[in-house]
């Protein structure tokens, strides 16, 4: 007999050699219905693997990511095989779940194309395929027979990959009339997947290499109930009317011109007082917090990123160097602004009694992506970090962890961001020697973060494995009004750069200390977070941000006088507030601004102007009634002040 201890602490008795599914049906046979695969000591396997030694077992279902994981992989197959029954010579790229569905890339050949047409023959061929119940049958070949097999079919894709892996690591899964390429984990069979939608059809370069062949990328969904994917597919209706993009022309606020080139984000007027607006509300919490703002430049000399060691990681991905007339002198577009804040440090000795330093930077930076990776605001070439840097005694971390979760509550207050989770990235303790730094400083570092977390009350989970091999770290993740999951601030602790950079502090014992360094940046980038606030509001910005908070209606021209004197009034009690003195109709008036997202539409008409008031109507909740504009005004900033936290 075996023991099997589950996540609750229970331990219970198998036989050797049971398999996950056989000790979910010994536990209930509902369970055994829902679970989808299974982790063995923290590796996820198939249901059928057979468990051998004393082991911890863990059972997901569709609730967990890597329940779904597998059930996507499994229908990314299934996809696989409708395409090679219907497209028969048809060559497999890559298969993989992403973290909402599936997708695969193929071959056609060059005679034979798809389009969104074709894409409901497929489902449907899925869905045949499905009910017939398919078992995903697993089994571990050697390379000799993997690359024989795919030669046979001239699959040169797949014979490339397989190239690349060790003879005793390769496995295929069958189920059907197709054989794949994997390491699965896979569903049992293909019954569980009940409902089936292929979204598009995008191009995508073999192995992301812009040099080799464009093959065809097919995206897809699948669920185990059709409800769920109704839900899902109301969810991307929803997304598509609060996609960043199409809001940002709209509104103004931002723009990419193909001269200037792709993924370098411009900011109209608009935005970029919305952005100053932003940047102007941080700035203000973190000087409560002890913040210094600093300013450094774009490019930095090669040897500074040699130092700190991005050149060696990110070097050949980054931009080309900038060379000078001066023979010999290099420099890069800064990806990150670290070293020179670590430069920065360095300008003169530091104390103990000096620390914590916090330089704060709204600091751009410039990362190479290629150009089939970039998306909106999301995914850009050049952004703004609302970064800081804070350099500590390890005594001091803990505290520091807590001030910084204070300002993104204060953020997330500002922004009406309600639901969000975090995460603990700790290191293996396993694989020690992965990680720089001594143990001491790991341990106290990583309770530093998790007493932060807990005193402040934060939603966490904890991933042992997923810190970075400079430290842990605490990121935020947003969810959005329609149940998105974002992911925006990091808090990063670095043991790394100190060292690199050789920074110190004196000691009270008078000797030399390195200080602990702290990355950390609520917002992420201004780029992304102001995407994920268009797509959270659709637009519909909480008041102290929006571009516009009021518009001025004159029910006609008559009245455009006294419209105008309210504007001026408005806009010397610090309200942004604009007339539509077009010469239309009131109710036309109304829809047009109602549109345009401004939160407060006033109506001014004899009886307005006579008592010297504003009719007032509030964006999504109507009319509010006749009032005086100082009344008006003060309601306003007190609803300002009270969304920035400031009464
Ligand atoms: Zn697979
Ligand atoms: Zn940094």
């Amino acid at each position: 007999m075996i023991k099997i201890s589950f996540p609750d602490g229970k331990v219970r008795e198998y036989h050797q050699g049971v398999t996950a599914l056989e000790i979910a049906q010994s536990i209930s046979h509902r369970l055994a219905e829902e679970v989808l695969a299974a982790g063995v000591n923290d590796v996820t396997v198939d249901l059928g693997f057979p468990i051998n030694e004393d082991a911890a077992i863990r059972l997901y279902k569709w609730d967990d990511a890597e329940g779904r994981h597998a059930f996507w992989h499994s229908s990314s197959h299934l996809m696989a095989e409708a395409i090679e029954a219907l497209y028969p010579g048809v060559k497999f790229g890559i298969g993989p779940a992403i973290e909402n569905g599936f997708y695969y890339d193929v071959d056609l050949g060059e005679n034979r194309k798809l389009s969104d047409a074709d894409l409901p023959k497929i489902e449907q061929k899925m869905q045949e395929l499905a009910r017939t119940k398919e078992t995903f049958t697993r089994r571990e070949v050697s390379k000799a027979e993997a690359l024989a097999f795919f030669a046979a079919k001239d699959e040169v894709y797949k014979l490339e990959l397989i190239d690349e892996l060790a003879d005793g690591t390769i496995t295929f899964y069958r189920q059907g009339q197709f054989t794949d390429l994997c390491r699965g984990p896979h569903l049992p069979d293909s019954s569980q997947v009940k409902a089936i939608k292929l979204l598009g059809i995008a191009g995508a370069y073999w192995r992301g290499d812009e040099k080799r062949k464009q093959l065809t990328r097919i995206y897809g969904i699948s669920f185990p109930k059709q409800k769920l994917l109704d839900e899902h597919l109301k969810m991307l209706e929803e997304a598509k009317l609060r996609d960043h993009r199409k809001l940002g022309r709209e509104l103004e606020l931002f723009m990419f011109s193909q001269s200037v080139g792709a993924g370098l984000p411009m900011w109209l007027p608009k935005g970029a007082q919305l952005r100053e607006r932003l940047e102007n509300f941080l700035k203000k919490v973190q000087k409560e917090y002890g913040y210094e703002q600093v300013l450094s430049p774009h490019i930095g000399q090669k040897e500074l990123w040699v130092t700190s060691g991005h050149y060696e990681k990110y070097g050949k991905d980054s931009f080309q160097p900038i060379n000078t007339p001066q023979e010999g002198e290099e420099f890069l577009l800064k990806p990150m602004n670290c070293p020179h804040h670590c430069e920065m440090y360095k300008f003169k000795p530091r104390s103990y009694r000096d620390l914590p330093v916090r330089f704060a930077e709204f600091g751009t930076v410039y990362r190479y992506e290629q150009s089939g990776e970039l998306h909106g605001l999301t995914r850009v070439r050049g952004f703004t970090q609302d970064d800081a840097h804070i350099f500590c005694r390890p005594d001091q971390l803990k505290d520091e962890f807590i001030k910084v979760i204070e300002i993104i509550f204060r953020i997330f207050n500002a922004l009406d961001f309600k639901d969000f989770i975090t995460q603990v990235s700790l290191r293996d303790p396993s694989n020690a020697d992965k990680y720089i730094g001594s143990d001491e400083n790991w341990e106290k570092a990583e309770a530093a973060i998790i007493e932060a977390a807990a005193e402040k009350g934060l939603k966490t989970i904890t991933e042992v494995g997923e810190a970075a091999f400079y430290g842990p770290k605490l990121d935020f993740m947003v969810r959005d009004a329609i149940g998105r999951k974002w992911q925006l601030g990091t808090i990063q602790v670095d043991y790394n750069l100190p060292e690199r950079f050789d920074l110190e502090y004196a000691g009270a014992d008078n000797q030399k200390h390195r200080p602990v360094m702290i990355h950390r940046a609520p917002f992420g980038s201004m780029e992304r977070f102001v995407a994920v606030l268009l797509e959270h509001t659709a637009g519909k910005f909480p008041l102290w941000l929006s571009p516009d908070q009021a518009v001025v209606l004159p029910i006609s021209e008559k009245y455009n006088n006294y419209a105008k004197k309210v504007v001026s009034y408005l806009n010397n009690s610090d309200i942004r507030a604009l007339i539509d003195d077009r010469n239309e109709k009131i109710g036309k008036k109304i829809r047009d601004n109602e549109l345009k997202r401004i939160p407060y539409l006033l109506v001014v008409g004899e009886k307005e102007e006579e008592a010297q008031t504003v009719s007032v109507r509030k964006q999504g909740e109507g009319d509010k009634g006749a009032m005086p504009m100082k009344e008006f005004a003060g309601l306003i900033q007190e609803e300002v002040n009270r969304q920035m936290d400031l009464l």
